[in-house]
């Protein structure tokens, strides 16, 4: 029902969509849009309750501790639902958590089951037995009294392991004391690799319009020809912005004579380009271009966006309606549409000279004139029609 509704906005009906909703779910920086779904949502909740489970002192994890003992402890098979997935979870994340013994805490710390001895626990080591199932400061006061049925080795690892003063921190994180929800949610997406372009489409200054777009031209997800050519629909093969090549994700961005008319112009840099570039060749080269800063790379980056959701939305006008603009029209709109997003930031006449060509920034204010104009005349019309005069009203 999400993907229906995110896709294709009605709840009800079937239609294609090509990206899987569990792709679709991950963080941006593994290749997804960043919606949380009820997965990760869940394992950053056991991951917090755990946690709070070690590092405050409540009624309830009193109660939890009293019933269960630890949730490193097997969950047995009278457990409740909630309890053997936090069992689980923890079971997963036992390497992450390292868990400080002082004075304080050492008689809410199961001595068998919780993971105090450097990340791994006494179950680990040796076979349980129920003489084990105490606290840790049944075996400890001031000094260790530890059972003989433990090993040497063992002992001598026990003996080794410090009491911390109780005003150090008991818990942490893989080194960080103070863990967000996010990090506990990241946590379930550990095995994956980082995809190298989230940050050319999730930049600080993205349009989500713009971006989503892009991501899904990154993801095979827009109903290009040669994507839905590999699912075996077959629709019109020829590009209809240029009416000569066949259409794919590659050739309409950007190397298209039509598209890369429009890109090219508004980011003159890549005049040196011998061959037209796919859109992953465009954002690898902006980023290890050394004249641009951050801001500047950015600004090239949210251009590209710009340009993908443009020449997306003009290939669909000239395939499902009459409408087509020529190449200078649609730079025109996309020159609106960047210089709205920035036209507010201390960076744009920074990234009007440094970026737009003389014609082009003379279009840019001659376009945003008229339509100044424009609005001048509509509202001094309808003071008229309101029967007061324009601009006492
Ligand atoms: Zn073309």
């Amino acid at each position: 029902m999400c993907s229906r509704f995110l896709y294709h906005g009605p709840k009800v009906g079937k239609k294609l969509h090509l990206i899987a909703w569990q792709d679709t779910c991950l963080p941006t920086c593994f290749g997804g849009l960043g919606i949380p779904d009820m997965a990760s949502l869940t394992h950053g909740f056991a991951c917090s309750f755990i946690w709070r489970f070690y590092n405050s002192t409540s009624l309830v994890s009193d109660w939890f501790r009293f019933r269960y003992s630890s949730p490193f402890k097997p969950a047995s098979t009278n457990c409740s639902k909630f309890w053997k997935n936090i069992c689980g979870v923890a079971r997963n994340i036992k390497g992450n958590i390292r868990i400080s013994v002082n004075a304080k805490n050492c008689s809410s710390l199961s001595f068998f089951w919780d993971p105090w001895l450097n990340n791994i626990s006494l179950a680990d080591l040796i076979p349980s037995s129920p003489a084990l199932h105490g606290a840790i400061s049944d075996y400890w006061n001031n000094t260790w009294s530890l059972p003989d049925k433990i090993p040497t080795e063992i002992q001598q690892l026990i003996l080794a392991i410090p009491f911390m003063d109780i005003n150090d921190e008991t818990i942490t994180w893989n080194g960080i004391v103070k863990p967000c929800f996010k990090i506990f949610r990241f946590n379930l997406f550990v095995d994956r690799q980082k995809v190298p372009w989230y940050k050319f489409i999730w930049h600080k200054r993205a349009a989500l319009r713009f971006s989503s777009f892009t991501w899904l031209l990154v993801k095979d997800g827009l109903k290009l020809a040669d994507v839905l050519a590999r699912r075996n629909i077959f629709i019109e093969a020829i590009c209809p912005l240029c009416n000569s090549v066949e259409e794919s994700g590659s050739h309409v961005f950007f190397q298209c004579d039509y598209s890369f008319a429009v890109i090219s112009h508004l980011l003159p840099v890549l005049d040196s380009f011998l061959f037209r570039p796919t859109i992953l060749q465009l954002f690898d080269f902006i980023d290890e271009l050394s004249i641009y800063n951050k801001v500047e790379k950015d600004y090239c980056f949210f251009v590209i966006c710009a340009a993908v959701y443009f020449i997306w939305k003009e290939r669909n006008n000239r395939r499902f309606s009459d409408s087509h603009l020529t190449h200078l029209e649609l730079r025109q709109n996309l020159i609106l549409a960047v210089s709205r997003k920035w036209s507010g930031s201390k960076y744009w006449e920074r990234c009007l000279s440094g970026f737009f060509s003389g014609s082009v920034l003379a279009m840019h204010f001659l376009t945003v004139s008229l339509l100044g104009a424009f609005r001048l005349a509509a509202l001094w019309f309808l003071g008229d029609m309101a029967g007061c005069s324009f601009p006492s009203c």
